[in-house]
């Protein structure tokens, strides 16, 4: 079973109700086993809702605001719903906050990317699971 940021499917859950559709996700798919989750959504939050970055260990948004206890929530709902299917792989939307692996943007808002995972990615590579983004399938 593969876990899939769900705005890579074609869901309009991102911080702007958009999607980020992605062709060759869905391919690398086809025929898979695959579910899709949206970890700040299942953290509590908006669809709309304001843009967060990590900065020092927490999540802020860019007027101030602290979503850092949505961010674990949201992670730690994956987490739960990987153990729940057996997942053993993740594709997940690359430099988000909660779902970016290898690099995300530096807390500053200004689209400068350091090396770092997003919360629910750290969370489900700590289980063991195979982390991809859609970059490097
Ligand atoms: Fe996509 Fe992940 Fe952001 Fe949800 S939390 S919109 S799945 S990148």
């Amino acid at each position: 079973m593969i876990l899939v940021s769900s705005c890579l499917v074609g869901l309009g859950c991102r911080f702007d109700a958009t999607d980020k559709k992605t062709e060759e996700v869905l391919t690398y798919l086809k025929d898979k086993e695959w579910m899709p989750v949206c970890p700040e959504q299942m953290g509590g939050l908006a669809t709309p809702r304001d843009p967060a970055e990590i900065r020092r260990e927490r999540v802020v948004t860019k007027d101030g605001k602290d979503v850092t206890a949505q961010f674990i929530r949201g992670a730690d709902e994956v987490a739960r719903l990987a153990r729940l299917v057996g997942a053993t792989e993740a594709i997940l939307k690359s430099r988000s906050p909660s779902c970016g692996s290898g690099h995300i943007y530096d807390g500053t808002f200004s689209k400068v990317l350091i090396e770092g995972d997003g919360l629910t990615a750290r969370a489900l590579k700590k289980m063991g699971l195979t982390v991809k983004s859609e970059e490097n399938l």
